[in-house]
């Protein structure tokens, strides 16, 4: 299993990417994601709104 982060779009911290859901739409299934960061903030969205914040985490000792 991978594990996937992003960044919390509300707070802006390391957020895990628990599962990818596809939602089917008028053009085609497309991806949701579901995150939860370090501050436990909750998101279901879509990929595409998250694919231009993504970027690379350096894990580091808290
Ligand atoms: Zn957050």
């Amino acid at each position: 299993v991978t594990m996937e982060f992003t960044t919390c779009p509300e707070c802006g911290e390391l957020a895990q990417i628990r599962s990818h859901e596809a939602l089917e739409s008028t053009g085609g299934p497309f991806e949701h994601l579901r995150i939860i960061c370090l501050n436990r903030h909750w998101f279901f969205l879509p990929e595409s709104s998250l694919r231009s914040a993504r970027q690379p985490v350096v894990a580091h000792d808290r």
